[in-house]
């Protein structure tokens, strides 16, 4: 749900808007809010067009989709020698083989570190419902941001630290810039909540020893020993 407020616009949301703005709260939208919005856009650096949409509110405080607690890292589960596997190929799979309505990726870092926005995420009002992708599985889909590192397995087909130098740089890249949208957020692996060994990796260890992450935005259950027995 996008909440724009506007120049007519009466009610509770609009004496809301007032009240941060710190101007009287008559809950209508006159010509006095709507310079009061102008005022507040200059000053914060937003497009000034007298109007409250998603980003002002945003910046005012307002929530309206589910504050981002998790940055999942994934992998597609295909050999590091499997180069036709891209960012394509794991959309088509969801959505043309397995007919899901919407990816289980947000974004996908292909072996040469290209990074693929698969499904869009505007963070800045929260995760709205349309917004969400399925790659954890369950609930925790509803507050995750879901990542996907192509690779994850070797030759042979077993769970291996894939992780390409371009990657690696990506992934880091994309991971700081999340969390300066979600300081809230959590960096974790699947394997910390299921039971299977994606990404492959030590996620918890990775977000410690490089990039040095703040205890609290990183997840420490470990329930399955993924995360104690992989390597970052
Ligand atoms: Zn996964």
């Amino acid at each position: 749900m996008n909440i724009i407020l506007k120049i007519g616009d009466k009610g509770d949301q609009v004496r809301w808007l007032q009240r941060k703005l710190r101007i009287m709260d008559d809950g209508w939208f006159g010509v006095i809010t709507e310079k009061a919005v102008k005022d507040y856009q200059r000053e914060n650096d937003l497009l000034v067009d007298g109007i409250a949409g998603p980003k002002t509110l945003a910046t005012l405080g307002l929530q309206t989709g589910n504050a981002a607690q998790w940055i999942c890292v994934h992998v597609s589960a295909t050999p590091e020698n499997a180069t036709s596997i891209d960012a394509r190929w794991v959309k088509n799979y969801h959505m043309g083989i397995m007919k899901w309505n919407k990816p289980g990726y947000h974004f996908v870092i292909e072996q040469d570190g290209t990074l693929v926005e698969l499904w869009k995420l505007d963070l800045s009002d929260g995760i709205q419902k349309q917004e969400t992708t399925y790659g954890i599985g369950g609930w925790r889909d509803a507050a995750a941001v879901n990542i996907c590192l192509i690779g994850g397995l070797n030759s042979h087909g077993q769970p291996k630290d894939t992780r390409t130098p371009e990657q690696r740089k990506t992934l880091d890249a994309l991971t700081k810039a999340l969390l300066k949208e979600a300081p809230a957020a959590k960096l974790v692996g699947h394997n910390q909540f299921w039971n299977k060994a994606c990404p492959c990796f030590s996620v918890p260890k990775w977000a410690k020893e490089t990039l040095r992450l703040k205890d609290e935005n990183i997840e420490t259950q470990d329930p399955f020993g993924y995360a104690r027995t992989f390597n970052a």
